[in-house]
């Protein structure tokens, strides 16, 4: 079956799809993104993948392409052209063509490229297998709160966990504190039991997974701390996990090839996995 992606107003044969040489995006990583998940045809967490889009083009002064309401019948018509049941979407805004040179060209307008792809369904009963990590300085810049496409610092972290075996290596900046994950958010259940999750500021990405299991732990009267935590306390904890879109929750069993707890994986995550679990299958748009 042929893909399709969007691109500029256009839906068209993802293998021919293309924008021009001169996208800002291309030349200076000068855009924006979001990846939403699509489970059972159903986009998940729409409102806040957007509102944290609307907050990342704010902060670069980047203008929507196309208006709210354009934007939902677009995903609409991907997710239904590519025939998306588990999977995800792949948003990206960037400030569009111009001649190369670094400050911003007046009255340009933005370009919009949306695509899809089919993921395997997610079994959560494989995904508390675990997975292993590893660490690596934090060496991004430090606008970490902005979904940019500028992603260089967390490709070569990626590589590093790959090429060690693992699945996610974790930033740890000078003084010893764990930022997140190439991709993904960290968390750490304390010795007494409580989940801990670094606290929002320009040094994370605000994860919407991360908001979701917020919202679904409170709801289930466990109680969750936000703020920073060094990779020794990480690495005593009892147990620790990642969240991201597409990862969902996946626990984590070592850190430097270090068993975490008791190197099984943790009650603590496996219920916050069930909940998120039941979260998914609970909501649509
Ligand atoms: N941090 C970083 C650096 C990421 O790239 C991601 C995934 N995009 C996350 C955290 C998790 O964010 P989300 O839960 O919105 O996928």
């Amino acid at each position: 079956m042929s893909r399709f992606a969007y691109v500029n107003g256009r839906y068209v044969q993802h293998k021919k799809a293309s924008v021009h040489i001169e996208d800002r995006g291309y030349q200076f990583s000068d855009g924006v993104y979001e990846v939403i998940a699509v489970f059972n045809g159903k986009l998940i967490d729409f409102d806040d993948h957007f509102s944290r889009l609307g907050r990342s083009l704010n902060e670069l002064e980047l203008k929507w392409p196309i208006k709210h309401k354009a934007m939902i019948v677009v995903l609409k018509q991907i997710i239904r052209k590519n025939r998306i049941i588990d999977g995800i979407i792949y948003l990206q805004i960037t400030r569009g063509v111009a001649p190369r040179q670094h400050a911003f060209p007046e009255h340009l307008n933005s370009s919009l490229v949306i695509t899809a792809k089919n993921l395997d369904p997610f079994e959560f009963d494989a995904a508390k297998k675990g997975i292993n990590i590893i660490t690596t300085p934090e060496i991004r810049w430090q606008r970490c709160d902005i979904k940019s496409i500028s992603l260089l610092g967390n490709c070569l972290a990626k590589e590093k966990a790959i090429r060690a075996d693992c699945y996610e290596a974790w930033f740890v900046e000078d003084d010893g504190m764990v930022t997140e994950g190439t991709s993904s958010n960290a968390w750490i259940v304390s010795k007494e039991g409580k989940l801990i999750t670094r606290n929002i500021s320009n040094s994370i990405l605000n994860g919407i997974t991360r908001l979701s299991i917020i919202k679904v732990a409170r709801e289930n009267d466990i109680e969750i701390i936000e703020r920073p935590f060094s990779i020794k306390e990480a690495k005593s904890a009892k147990e620790a996990f990642i969240s991201s879109t597409t990862s969902l929750v996946k626990p984590v069993l070592k850190i430097d090839g270090n068993f975490i707890g008791n190197g099984k994986v943790g009650k603590l995550s496996t219920k916050i996995l069930d909940y998120y679990g039941s979260y998914l299958k609970a909501q649509s748009i």
